[in-house]
């Protein structure tokens, strides 16, 4: 029974005038590394097409997380989002503008960290710092280093290297070197993944006291209904590849601050929780069935 009315939005190519990042029907191919090249169609027999005209609009300072079954194509379509994989097909548009290559205007945060390792924390983010503003006063730099660092609950490590730090300390410098760089989105591949459930619930937290702090529109792919539900505005539900599409976008109705012991008690919580378990079962065990061709 439902107790109240869950906001399921269709996947749309409806343009938003406001949106900061817009995702029009943008495809990715991957050339087959054996193709034929068939110049009538312009295509390699043997091509693979991972997503297929997506179409999304993300308004400014919102959280919208990415769910789908495994090897759907969402970090494909992160890695365009950072400038990091050419497009095939359609633009992606930043403030009106195509993403072409990485910038500092989106920081990036990785499963496996992508820490210099022979770097401490400070040098890890003073070296994002540098690289995005060479000429920035040492004042100002350690100031910023400072503040992130402050941020992310990491005052105290500043000279450990990554070696010397636990998973989810090396999660925060992950996070504080994205933020410190001051961009405009943040970019986020499933940044828990590698994380134990302890260490999750706690940097879960940690992103939803700092989200509310910072309000930067953040873009994060994740495998966990309960943590796209605890952090986000807008949940978009990708189908299955290959040729993956956004299926579904679920408006998540809480307010916030949120609190992950009272959050279950929201009258739409379950409902939400019960359409993307279905949309994930269903799609996850057509991948399956096809991959015994059943
Ligand atoms: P997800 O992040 O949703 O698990 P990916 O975006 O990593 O999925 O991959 C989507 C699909 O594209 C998968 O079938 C994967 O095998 C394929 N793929 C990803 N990267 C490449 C590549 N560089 N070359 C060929 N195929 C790729
Ligand atoms: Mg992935």
């Amino acid at each position: 029974m439902r107790t109240a009315p869950v906001n399921i939005v269709p996947a749309t190519d409806q343009r938003s005038p406001t949106a900061q990042l817009s995702i029009r029907n943008v495809t990715k191919v991957f050339p087959g590394k054996k193709g034929v090249f068939n110049k009538l169609t312009g295509k390699t027999k043997g091509d693979f097409v991972a997503i297929q005209d997506i179409n999304l609009e993300i308004e400014p300072n919102t959280f919208v997380s990415i769910i789908g079954p495994s090897g759907c194509g969402k970090s494909t379509l992160l890695n365009m989002i950072a400038g990091l994989s050419p497009i095939s097909g359609g633009e992606i548009l930043l403030n009106g503008v195509p993403i072409t290559k990485p910038g500092p205007d989106r920081g990036m945060v990785f499963q496996n960290y992508a820490l210099m390792p022979w770097m401490t924390v400070e040098e890890n983010l003073r070296f994002a710092v540098e690289t995005v503003d060479p000429k920035i006063s040492q004042k100002k730099r350690d100031r910023i280093l400072k503040e992130y660092i402050q941020l992310v609950g990491l005052t105290g490590a500043e000279r450990k290297h990554p070696h010397e730090l636990s998973g989810g300390m090396r999660q925060r410098v992950g996070i504080a070197r994205a933020l410190a760089i001051d961009p405009q989105m943040l970019l986020m591949d499933e940044p828990f993944g590698a994380l134990d459930a302890l260490t999750r619930g706690f940097l879960q937290d940690e992103i939803e006291r700092i989200w509310e702090q910072q309000r930067k529109t953040v873009i994060m792919i994740t495998h966990s209904i309960e943590e796209a539900l605890l952090l986000s505005d807008r949940i978009v539900m990708m189908t299955r590849g290959p040729a993956a599409r956004v299926d579904e976008i679920l408006e998540v109705p809480f307010p916030r601050p949120r609190n992950r012991e009272t959050i279950d008690q929201h009258p739409a919580y379950h409902d939400l929780k019960v359409e993307m378990e279905s949309h994930l079962f269903r799609e996850t065990r057509a991948v399956e069935a096809a991959r015994v061709g059943t």
